[in-house]
């Protein structure tokens, strides 16, 4: 199935840009939520395909080389897992329809590998789609940096190889714009968290295991490196606070402030509708 649009609301493309800009050397990735909806007949829009997406997964990154995000079969039943429960939760039918990923630094156009994942994709599901976040690129002005987005498909060439096709990528608000932003950068946090945590465990284990093998020897050395990583841990995970737990706490307070707006609002719509019941009240007639 070629998809003629891809629908994005304005809050998950502010989480998406959120996610690509916590790294600027490497490639982020995460899973669309959502559902493809098919027009049915001849007519305009008619057999038109468009995938909406309401929700995200953020995906945690093993292999942090540039330039390659994978999808594992775990991560892929973990939020088909999330999808299912969205589903349930809001009685609205959701499932994992795309990717997406960043690109610091170089254009919002899919690479060749981005290219051959997405037809891998597409083999198992025809109305996958991927998305691109590309940022940290300087803008036309100094200091302007540019942020871009794109949404493609792959369609097969022969010889078992892909070329890109760009899709119509459309952003529609919401009504709960802040608060769904607030809602998610928790659990971005939690990924990031998890990625510096794994990082941190991996080195320990290496070392670990070349104390082992050294017999007791290097000992001063060994220990230097793993209060090295530690320090390293520490550093990364105070870096993630900052950037993520800026934003939230930013998040916070714009939905206390439009929070108190909306209680202003209803308060003088009660008093408004008191004083009308006092004017119109049948004992205020009488007497
Ligand atoms: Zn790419």
């Amino acid at each position: 199935m070629s998809l003629s649009c891809v629908e994005l609301s304005l809050d998950l493309l502010e989480a998406c840009f959120a996610h690509a800009l916590t790294a600027e050397a490497e490639e982020v990735m995460g899973l669309l939520l959502g559902d493809v909806s098919e027009a049915a007949g001849a007519g305009p829009g008619g057999g038109e395909s468009t995938a909406r997406i309401w929700a995200l997964s953020f995906q945690q990154r093993i292999d942090k080389r540039p330039d390659r995000v994978e999808v594992g079969p775990e991560q892929l039943a973990a939020a088909t897992q999330a999808a299912e429960d969205h589903g349930q939760r809001t009685g609205k039918r959701t499932r994992v329809i795309g990717w997406y990923h960043s690109h610091p630094h170089i254009t919002v156009l899919p690479s060749h590998v981005d290219v051959q994942t997405q037809g891998s994709f597409q083999m198992l599901d025809s109305g996958f789609v991927g998305l691109i976040f590309s940022c940290f690129c300087a803008g036309a002005a100094q200091h302007e940096k540019r942020l871009q987005a794109s949404a493609f498909q792959a369609f097969a060439v022969g010889g078992g190889r892909f070329e890109r096709r760009l899709v119509p990528l459309r952003f529609v608000a919401t009504p709960r714009q802040g608060a769904r932003l607030g809602e998610l950068m928790p659990a971005l946090t939690r990924v990031q968290l998890a990625e510096q945590q794994h990082a941190f465990e991996a080195a320990a284990e290496r070392l670990r295991r070349l104390g082992a093998e050294a017999g007791g020897a290097h000992g001063p050395a060994l220990e230097s490196a793993r209060l090295h990583h530690a320090s390293l841990f520490a550093a990364a995970v105070t870096h993630h606070l900052g950037t993520t737990g800026a934003a939230l706490v930013q998040a916070t307070h714009d939905r206390l402030r439009a929070s108190q707006k909306r209680v202003g609002s209803l308060e003088r719509e009660r008093d408004a509708l008191l004083l009308n019941g006092e004017e119109t009240s049948p004992q205020g007639a009488e007497q």
